[in-house]
């Protein structure tokens, strides 16, 4: 999960370290066992980092969440090495929505949208939207922060 610029003084200077010992901790795979809520993985998530992710295929990156979303409890009973789909779904409601908006809307200017929609998340998707111009340059609709959330987030900018 990229760390919000207001956020960035609330990890420790040390965060790459404890990040990097989380993943080790669990083998570089995905330690979610559920609580992302997005129901696709029975049991432990299968993800393994720089492995293709079930589902979708893409390269995983491998992140750490923080249970309580409390960046200043670095405890490691508080963090899980989590895969960028898990981690952005367990964060949904606190701010990977704002995150996903602000990428969707990246997205529709891009004129990407329509691609992404048809590789990842046609099963989510009101069939009214895939009306709508890639280039439409109202703010994301409801039902684009699922969308996105779908998505895998590339490795550039993801803190380790
Ligand atoms: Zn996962
Ligand atoms: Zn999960």
């Amino acid at each position: 999960m990229p760390i919000r610029p207001e956020n960035v003084h609330r990890y420790p200077p040390d965060w790459p370290q404890i990040s990097l010992a989380i993943k080790k901790r669990a083998g570089w795979r995905c330690e979610c066992e559920g609580e992302c809520g997005r129901g696709t993985h029975p049991g432990r998530c299968p993800n393994h980092h720089g492995a293709p992710a079930y589902g979708t295929g893409s390269t995983v990156c491998l992140t750490t969440a923080h249970l309580d979303h409390t960046p200043e409890n670095c405890h490691p009973e508080n963090l899980r090495a989590m895969c960028q789909g898990c981690h952005l779904h367990y964060d949904a409601g606190h701010h990977a929505v704002t995150r996903a908006t602000t990428r969707a809307r990246a997205l529709t200017e891009a004129g990407q949208l329509t691609v992404d929609v048809g590789a990842a998340a046609t099963p989510v998707m009101p069939p009214t939207r895939r009306q709508t111009p890639p280039t439409d340059p109202t703010p994301a609709a409801p039902g684009t922060e699922q969308l996105l959330l779908n998505l895998p987030a590339p490795c550039e900018g993801i803190h380790p």
